[in-house]
Formats: C-alpha cells, sequence, structure tokens
C-alpha cells in the first residue's frame, strides 16, 4: 500500500505508531500505520486505499473507550477525530461530521438553545464512537437523536440509512459489528432555553469533575463494565459500580492497574501500568461479583488485540 499516496492528499500518517498515544488509557502497543483523517473526503480516500490494497483496517475515534493490547495490532489505524467542530445548522436538525467532539456538539446544542444533548457535556470521544457505541448518561442515549447516519463500508461503499436502521440498544449499535463507518449523521433536537441548558451543562459538568476521574490527567477509559440489564439479580440497584463496591472489588489493584477511589467501576492506569495489567484486573473484578452475586459483568470498554 502506498502510504505516500495518501500524504500527497494532505493525510496525515504515522508508521509503526504507539497505540498509547491514541487512547485515553494511554496503553497499546504498536501498529502498522495509523492514518489521520479529519474530514469526511480524507476518510473517503483513506478507506478507498486500504480497500484497493486489500488491507484490513480498524476505525478508532478518541479512543476513549479502548483498551488495547501491550502487543498492539496487525492491521492498520483509520483515525477519524478533529478538534475543529464541523456542524451544520438547520433549525432544529444539526448535520454533523462523525470526527467531530461529541462535547462540541453539546455545547453547539446548548449554545442554538436546542434541548436533548446536554447530558453528554464531558464525554470524551468523537461523535462517531459515541453513535457507535450509543453513549449516553443519566438516563439519556445519542441514539435516541439520530434521524439519519451516512456510512461507508470498508470496501468504500457510501449510503445513506435511517437512524433506527442501526439498532440502538444500551451502549450498542450495530456499527460495532457491521465494520461500518459513521461519516456524517443528522439529529433532531427538541427546542430548549440556552441560559437554562448552559446551567445544566455546568452543574453536569460540576459532578464529572467530582466523580470521574480527568482522563487528561489519569488515564482511564471511564466505567468499565456496563450497567446491568434489569434481570432478577440485578432488581435492586443495576449500577456495575455498586455489585463491584459490594463485592470489595474497590481494594484490588493488580500491577499499575487499579480502582479509581471514588468509582469501584473505573479502572486508572499509574504509571508503569500495563494493557495486560488491567485486563487481569478486570478479570478479578468481574470475578467477585460472580462469586457474591452469581452473575457475569460484561465489557463496556472494547478490547483490542492479544492478552494472555
Ligand atoms: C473519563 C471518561 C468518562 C466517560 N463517560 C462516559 C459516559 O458518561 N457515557 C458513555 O456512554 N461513555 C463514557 N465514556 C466512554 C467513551 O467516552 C465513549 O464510549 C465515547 O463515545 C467513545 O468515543 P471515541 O471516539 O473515543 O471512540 P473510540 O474509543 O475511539 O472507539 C470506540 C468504538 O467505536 C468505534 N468507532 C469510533 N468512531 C467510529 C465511527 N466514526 N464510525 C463507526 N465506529 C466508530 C470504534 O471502532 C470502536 O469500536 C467515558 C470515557 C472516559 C475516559
Amino acid at each position: 500500500m502506498d502510504l505516500s499516496l495518501l500524504q500527497t492528499r494532505g493525510i496525515s500518517v504515522l508508521e509503526k505508531p504507539l497505540l498509547r498515544d491514541f487512547t485515553t488509557f494511554r496503553l497499546g502497543g504498536p501498529c502498522p500505520c495509523l492514518v489521520s483523517c479529519t474530514t469526511p473526503r480524507q476518510l473517503e480516500v483513506a478507506v478507498g486505499e486500504f480497500a484497493a490494497a486489500g488491507r484490513k483496517f480498524l476505525l478508532i475515534g478518541g479512543g476513549s473507550n479502548l483498551l488495547v493490547s501491550d502487543e498492539g495490532l496487525d492491521a492498520g489505524i483509520i483515525r477519524y477525530y478533529s478538534e475543529e467542530p464541523a456542524i451544520r445548522c438547520h433549525g432544529d436538525v444539526l448535520e454533523v461530521d462523525g470526527a467531530t467532539l461529541l462535547d462540541d456538539l453539546a455545547v453547539f446544542a446548548v449554545e442554538h438553545g436546542l434541548d436533548g444533548l446536554v447530558y453528554a457535556s464531558g464525554i470524551p470521544g468523537t461523535v462517531g464512537g459515541a453513535i457507535a457505541g450509543n453513549a449516553g448518561a443519566f438516563g439519556q442515549q445519542i441514539g435516541d437523536r439520530v434521524e439519519s447516519v451516512l456510512l461507508v463500508d470498508p470496501s468504500g461503499r457510501k449510503q445513506w440509512q435511517a437512524g433506527k436502521s442501526l439498532g440502538f440498544a444500551y451502549r450498542h449499535s450495530r456499527l460495532q459489528d457491521s465494520g461500518e463507518i459513521l461519516v456524517t449523521a443528522i439529529l433532531r433536537l427538541p427546542p430548549g432555553d440556552a441560559a437554562e441548558l448552559k446551567k445544566q451543562r455546568a452543574a453536569i459538568l460540576q459532578q464529572r469533575r467530582e466523580k470521574h476521574p480527568d482522563w487528561r490527567k489519569q488515564p482511564t477509559a471511564g466505567s468499565f463494565f456496563k450497567t446491568l440489564e434489569p434481570t432478577a439479580a440485578a432488581e435492586r440497584r443495576p449500577a456495575a459500580g455498586w455489585f463491584l463496591e459490594q463485592a470489595g472489588a474497590k481494594s484490588l489493584r493488580v500491577g499499575g492497574a487499579r480502582l479509581f477511589e471514588k468509582h469501584a467501576n473505573i479502572i486508572v492506569a499509574e504509571h508503569g501500568c500495563t494493557a495486560q495489567d488491567v485486563m487481569d484486573l478486570s478479570k478479578r473484578m468481574a470475578a467477585a461479583v460472580k462469586a457474591k452475586f452469581g452473575f457475569d459483568l460484561s465489557p463496556e470498554v472494547r478490547v483490542i488485540g492479544r492478552f494472555k
């Protein structure tokens, strides 16, 4: 595959990068190449090049929901991520590129007096990553606002589809398994009062500062396990963190991986931590809950590459 061809199209290419530089856990070994795309056009060109060369790739956004193994990956990476928001406003309808940061979209909606996204304030990562994983908080999720999406599949074929076709469920959409990439999304939002929304945003950011680690300073990927389905065992309280706390997981540690002092479902990586430490700690957390409550936790963080 001719990477210089991509560079001549203004697309940044790194050879043998360490993926720890592209994840909020600050963990992950090397991959053959990382192609950074900030616009739909660059993304189409990059996907087309991989398809023409018959080479597999993995798509990432902000890397805020990933645990990448220490030995890295054999496949190349396409990163679709931009710190310059690309959002078009048509009344109560927003058209946004998948590379745009979710928090930038939340700010835009608040400033334009549009409700329905303020809960996303402070969630790291891109709009593409958020829609792929149906990101949410405070009982709301982005999938509820998605009207339609422009997808590109790994062969380079583009298609607009209805939001409903993505099969949104709790922290899930079809995109997690299909390999399709979200290029652009159209969201319809209810009207709100900009001043009131600003207050709500400030309160949510304050709450996050108090209850979550600051991922820019303390490497983490947020909640490691999914909130439970309301099954018989979980009826009392479905937050995974509650069960982990009751099972005594908060004091667990493996190597440089430990639990955040204020939240038993958030793993933080200290200096010298390996991805294997995080994996081993997560297994011990799940085993503690299984031993005390008899059910299995399932990871919310996407695990990539080979672990022991
Ligand atoms: C401190 C902290 C707090 C968090 N709080 C929350 C929270 O409250 N709620 C919540 O839901 N999550 C939370 N998260 C998790 C994470 O921020 C979200 O899951 C986020 O939406 C992931 O987006 P990303 O761009 O970083 O995706 P990545 O981590 O880069 O990728 C995650 C998955 O999405 C896929 N993907 C990425 N971009 C695209 C695209 N354009 N098209 C198709 N697939 C794509 C990737 O292939 C991968 O499978 C938190 C994380 C941290 C570190």
